[in-house]
């Protein structure tokens, strides 16, 4: 493949626009075609961690990233009776001072659609992928829902979970399975709670799990996930009102300490998403395809990890590709995915041991909360993790590049 070649990216949600940039700076004339017809404002708020702003970094849009949300290097641990659990660093403060942030989805999705417009890069918005293939060994075919096609020398799938791609390039790829939980969040303005500077808060009540950050202006930031055992549907999610999962979440909580009564009344737009992960995907490229973010691999949100997992194959994606010869490409393809698949799958093992803990029984919640201030104390050693946090995706880079 030489420069200036042409790449297809399937998907404008997180992982696009910065897999977009890096294949740019890459030398690569690249569009993105997303289905929805306007912005993808899905979600309520995420945790961007250490080593997914390191990644941003080395393609400069981690300014962009950080400026829409605010440092959250801590958390402290609550038991549902009000006893303290301990205090644990939230992902790892790096030499240069980057910490984990946490952002609105919708302002970090804006911010990097922004970066990857400024930098010259087309966005095609309501143009949903159906069908992709190679054909004559080369060339990338794409098919639209409305009927018209495209080629290119290279289709990168960053279409999220229940990919397409992903499809295209196996259709006996592994689906995504749900968790038995929900992930419930938004915003709440409550003027009697204090700030809670840099830090999140984290109380594992008998029933459900709570999360909460108190900004300077009194805007707080709240999820809370609850086990579910059958999985909604779209519909049911779109015709269940806030006020019904208003109401399940303060019964849920009813008896446990902390502010989730004060914050939950005053919760403006509610957001519920089922959790899910996958089982490791064999194949993440076959021809000119290729996947990354979820597409690839999704984690249970536990870890926090899904967006910085997918800007750090954004960003080796590129630099495998980057300078490769026509007859290079399937290598470069294989290398890519070879390079990041054991980091990826440590990272899910890590995101699933951690959700376990999340919603318990009456026995596991008494074990948990009396083994978990020692267990902190593992957790608050940096060294530990280390592996995830402080990753050296500069050396990645590097490496691919060699
Ligand atoms: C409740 C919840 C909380 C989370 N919390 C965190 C967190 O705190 N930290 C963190 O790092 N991660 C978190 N994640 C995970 C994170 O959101 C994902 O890992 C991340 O969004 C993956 O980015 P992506 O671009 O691969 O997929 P997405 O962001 O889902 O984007 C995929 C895009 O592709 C588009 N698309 C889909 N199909 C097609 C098609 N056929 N053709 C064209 N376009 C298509 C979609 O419309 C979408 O815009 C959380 C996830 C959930 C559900």
């Amino acid at each position: 493949m030489t420069n200036r070649s042409k790449v297809i990216i399937a998907g404008c949600g997180l992982a696009g626009p910065v897999t977009a940039i890096a294949l740019t700076r890459a030398g690569y004339d690249v569009t993105i075609y997303e289905a929805r017809p306007s912005s993808n404002d899905a979600g309520a708020f995420l945790n961007l961690a250490s080593n997914g702003l390191a990644a941003l970094s080395t393609i400069e849009v981690d300014r962009a990233a950080t400026c829409e949300g605010f440092a959250t290097p801590r958390m402290t641990m609550w038991s549902g009776s009000g006893k303290k659990l301990g205090d644990v660093a939230n992902g790892m403060t790096l030499a240069d001072g980057t910490s984990s942030i946490t952002v609105r989805r919708a302002g970090l999705h804006r911010a990097l659609r922004r970066e990857a417009e400024r930098r010259g890069i087309a966005i095609v918005e309501g143009r949903r992928v159906v069908e992709a293939e190679t054909i004559a060994g080369d060339v990338a075919v794409v098919r639209f829902d409305d009927g018209s096609e495209t080629t290119a020398d290279l289709l990168v799938g960053a279409d999220g979970l229940w990919s397409r791609i992903r499809r295209a390039i196996d259709p006996g790829a592994p689906q995504p399975r749900y968790c038995g939980m929900l992930s419930i969040g938004g915003f709440a303005q409550v003027p009697e709670l204090d700030p809670t500077p840099e830090t999140f808060h984290m109380v594992f009540g008998r029933r459900a799990f709570f999360g909460y950050s108190v900004t300077a202006s009194r805007e707080v930031y709240w999820f809370a996930n609850v086990a579910h055992a059958a999985e909604p549907s779209r519909e049911e999610l779109a015709s269940t009102p806030a006020a019904a999962w208003r109401s399940r979440l303060l019964e849920l909580f009813e008896g446990d300490r902390g502010p989730m009564r004060p914050i939950l009344e005053a919760a403006d737009g509610i957001t519920v998403h089922p959790v899910h992960d996958m089982p490791s995907v064999p194949c993440w490229h076959r021809g000119r395809l290729v996947l990354v973010g979820d597409a690839a691999h999704a984690t249970s949100p536990s870890a926090g990890q899904g967006a910085s997992m997918a800007f750090e194959d954004a960003v080796v994606l590129a630099a495998f590709l980057r300078d490769r010869s026509e007859r290079d490409i399937e290598r470069a393809l294989d290398a890519y995915a070879c390079h990041r698949r054991s980091r990826v799958e440590r990272v899910l093992r890590y995101s699933a041991r951690l959700g376990n803990t999340k919603v318990l029984g009456p026995l596991g919640s008494w074990l948990r909360d009396a083994l978990m201030p020692v267990g902190l104390k593992y957790f608050a050693s940096p060294k530990a993790h280390a592996w995830l946090y402080a990753h050296p995706i500069e050396r990645d880079i590097a490496h691919a590049t060699s």
